[in-house]
């Protein structure tokens, strides 16, 4: 086969690994920089262009998307799709998992569990916001944060408002969340492909830290997840439409919460944690499912 891994950075870990995995398997493999990448989109002929060339004869498209080029890098991936290359995840599972906002809608429709959690844009109704997800200690969040910045636990109403009203004051979105003391920095990352768990980690914070991303210097260690917590990520990822994802998830008094479902989870964490061969995962599950899609593509806006 002929594989596209969208990407800005070539000599990133995952990015290596997905390379290395294709080459092993014996496919041709080429990273190409999203953001390099410009289309013809006027003609009947959808058309990608790379550096003066035709980007043609792909068999699928692995995206390796960062949140902050979410937009366009949605964009090139739906090229792709409207020039029926198959997209591993697909443009709009990509950016319907984006969107933390939406996503949180579609888990609590199909009865996922979640934190309490609430949304506002005005800065009148945060003390009713406060009350509605339960009153302090809350975790308040950036929509469009990543790696645990813009995360921000408020142990009182005083501090709650203040960052609420600083963030709402800056136009940023945010959402406010009920604090999950019992995971004590805690979380399960569950990397999911093709519907089953391949791996899973449990991240822990340093010490007087709340937040367990792994740039925040958490640390990560091989955890046997519950057959609960397994349905929960498979179900979220479903729900979410993609073909690989990270589901991230905090161990309550209550069962699993979901915290977000990532569709561009990186490789390093999990590869070392566990001693899996997640990419060589990823590369197979590649080969089934443009196998697949190439049958019957549909194309979809
Ligand atoms: P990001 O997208 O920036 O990673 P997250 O929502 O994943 O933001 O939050 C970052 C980290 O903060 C999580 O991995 C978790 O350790 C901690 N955290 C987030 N929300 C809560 C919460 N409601 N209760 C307890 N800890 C939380
Ligand atoms: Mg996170």
């Amino acid at each position: 086969m002929k594989i596209a891994i969208l990407s800005r950075r070539p000599q990133l870990y995952s990015t290596r690994r997905l390379v290395e995995a294709a080459k092993a398997r014996g496919h041709t493999v080429r990273v190409i920089d999203t953001l390099r990448c410009y289309m013809n989109i006027s003609s009947h002929h959808p058309s990608i262009h790379y550096r003066g060339e035709s980007l043609d004869g792909f068999d699928v498209v692995i995206p390796r998307i960062g949140a902050s080029i979410t937009f366009y890098g949605a964009a090139v991936l739906r090229q792709f799709e409207m020039m029926g290359v198959p997209t591993l995840n697909s443009s709009l599972a990509l950016t319907r998992s984006r969107d933390k906002l939406r996503s949180f809608q579609l888990f609590s429709k199909r009865g996922i569990g979640l934190p309490v959690t609430g949304f506002a844009d005005s800065p009148d109704d945060i003390d009713d916001l406060i009350q509605l997800v339960g009153g302090p200690p809350l975790v308040i969040k950036l929509v469009e944060g990543t790696q645990g910045i813009g995360v921000v636990l408020a142990e009182t109403k005083q501090a709650a408002s203040s960052v609420i009203e600083a963030f709402l004051g800056m136009k940023a979105h945010i959402m406010i969340q009920e604090y999950i003391k019992e995971s004590n920095g805690a979380d399960i990352r569950c990397f999911v492909i093709d519907n089953k768990v391949v791996a899973a980690m449990r991240r822990q914070a340093t010490p007087g830290e709340f937040r367990s991303n792994l740039h925040r210097g958490g640390k990560a260690t091989l955890v046997k997840i519950t057959p609960e917590e397994r349905a929960m990520a498979i179900r979220a990822v479903k729900i979410m439409g993609l073909n690989i994802a990270g589901v991230d998830m905090l161990r309550s008094d209550r069962g699993p919460l979901i915290m977000e479902v990532n569709s561009s989870p990186g490789l390093k964490g999990i590869e070392h944690a566990t001693e899996k061969d997640v990419a060589t995962a990823i590369i197979l599950c590649c080969e089934k499912y443009a196998k697949k899609t190439k049958r019957n593509y549909r194309l979809k806006g």
